[in-house]
C-alpha cells in the first residue's frame, strides 16, 4: 500500500480492526520510509447485483433507487434515516448472503415491506401502492384489511 506522503510502497500495519458496521477491516498503516501513517480499509469483493424488472429488463441493484422509495414512503413519519439505512443494509445483506445474484424487483419489493410493515405501518402502506402496483381499488383494500387483522 503506497504512502500518501512520499510514496513509499512499504507500510507496517500498526492496528487493524472491524470498521464500525463490520463491513470492512480498518487498518492503520505506517510507512517504514518517512513514518506517515494512514488508514486502509480492506473489504470484501463484491460481485454485482443484478435485479430483473417487471419488464424484463435488468439493472444493477441500485440502493439509491430503494432509499428514495423509502424517503417517499416515509413522509412526516418521524423515521431516523438511520432506521432507513439499516433496513437497507439487512436486505443487500440478505441478498448477498444468498449468492444468487440476481433477484427480482418484487422479491426486493416484498423484503422492503415485510420489514416496512415493522417499522409503521403507514409507511408500509405508501410503499406497498407503490411497489405492489395494485390493480384497483379492491385489490389495495384487501391488502389494508390483512394488515388490520
Ligand atoms: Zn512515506
Amino acid at each position: 500500500m503506497r504512502c500518501p506522503k512520499c510514496g513509499c510502497d512499504e507500510s507496517k500495519v500498526v492496528d487493524s480492526r472491524p470498521s464500525e458496521n463490520n463491513e470492512a477491516i480498518r487498518r492503520r498503516r505506517e510507512c517504514v520510509r518517512c513514518g506517515m501513517r494512514f488508514t486502509t480499509y480492506e473489504r470484501r469483493e463484491e460481485t454485482p447485483l443484478i435485479v430483473v424488472k417487471k419488464d424484463g429488463g435488468k439493472e444493477t441493484f441500485d440502493r439509491q433507487k430503494i432509499m428514495r422509495g423509502l424517503v417517499r414512503a416515509t413522509v412526516k413519519r418521524n423515521i431516523p434515516i438511520g432506521t432507513l439505512n439499516a433496513l437497507l443494509d439487512g436486505i443487500e445483506g440478505d441478498l448477498r448472503d444468498n449468492g444468487i445474484g440476481e433477484v427480482t424487483s418484487q422479491e426486493i419489493g416484498n423484503m422492503v415491506l415485510k420489514r416496512l410493515l415493522v417499522i409503521d405501518k403507514v409507511a408500509y402502506v405508501r410503499f406497498a401502492s407503490v411497489y405492489r402496483d395494485f390493480k384497483d381499488v379492491d385489490e389495495f383494500s384487501d391488502e389494508l384489511r390483512s394488515l388490520l387483522q
